[in-house]
């Protein structure tokens, strides 16, 4: 089954189109949220954690202790470059699982992932798409959702690519920008992917 990466800057619009994706029938897998389930579920990540970040990263009821992993990670390049290398796989091997329950007469599957090229993932998708709009609408999309400054959103910009970086990497481009039609970008590509 073809799998397609799709990514974006934060407030790009991807999780916005992948929901129109969806419309189409197309099943997509968000690697953010999975990741942040699979915390709390994958055996092995579980214990791998444990043994980088102490016992207390877990409290008494199986609950991961977040205050404590972000206290370590959030200044420390190393240690956020060690979580990665846990959960990065972990997201894998559940992805591999979610596209092994996908049904067989399915075209093609997403996969959303913030930090798709950052974290060489792509290069298990056969296609990878982007998701670009201006910086400005990027930022006042996300300070309007989760109610943060635009100091809160340019630390979160400063961790990913930059759009060109990521344009080197990409197959497809969707210009998010609110005056291309979305709608009609999602159609093309799909009908371009069914009939691969
Ligand atoms: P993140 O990386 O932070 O998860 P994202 O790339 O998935 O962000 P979305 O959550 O899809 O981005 O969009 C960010 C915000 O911008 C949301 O509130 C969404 O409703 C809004 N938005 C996205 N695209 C459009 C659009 N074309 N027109 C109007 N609002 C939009």
């Amino acid at each position: 089954m073809l799998k397609i990466g799709i990514t974006g800057g934060i407030g790009s619009g991807k999780t916005t189109i992948c929901r129109v994706f969806e419309t189409l029938g197309i099943p997509v897998f968000y690697a953010d949220v999975v990741a942040k389930q699979i915390m709390v579920k994958d055996e092995i990540l579980i214990k791998g954690i444990k043994e980088t970040f102490g016992q207390v990263s877990y409290l008494a009821d199986g609950i991961l202790n977040s205050k404590h992993i972000a206290g370590i990670v959030f200044n420390d390049a190393i240690a956020l470059e060690k979580l990665n290398a846990l959960v990065h796989p972990a997201v894998f091997r559940a992805f591999d699982q979610w596209v092994a329950s996908v049904p067989t007469g399915c075209p093609y599957v997403l996969k959303e992932a913030a930090l798709l090229f950052e974290s060489g993932s792509y290069k298990m998708c056969d296609l990878n798409i982007l998701v670009t709009s201006p910086l400005e609408m990027k930022k006042s999309r996300v300070m309007a959702r989760d109610s943060i400054t635009e100091a809160q959103v340019q630390a979160r910009i400063d961790k990913q690519f930059t759009d060109e970086q990521k344009l080197l990497l990409a197959d497809f481009i969707i210009k998010n920008d609110e005056s291309s039609s979305i709608i009609l970008q999602v159609v093309d590509l799909h009908a371009q992917f069914i009939n691969r």
